[in-house]
């Protein structure tokens, strides 16, 4: 499986915190573990590869 551009991925908040390491057939465009506070019901793009990702649920904020 493989693809030219990234998509979206739709996340829960069962997968919080949201954690991007880059694409997972790319290594060579990979980086660093990067944490991305995204929110509720919304969208995110990760800085480093530009992933899209969206969270369908509420963010809960644990602090
Ligand atoms: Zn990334």
């Amino acid at each position: 499986m493989s693809h030219s551009a990234p998509s979206m991925i739709t996340i829960t908040p069962h997968d919080l915190p949201l954690i991007c390491t880059g694409p997972e057939n790319e290594t060579w465009n990979g980086h660093p573990r990067v944490f991305l506070p995204i929110q509720s019901n919304s969208s995110i793009e990760c800085p480093y590869c530009g992933q899209h990702y969206h969270l369908n649920g509420i963010a809960e904020q644990h602090h």
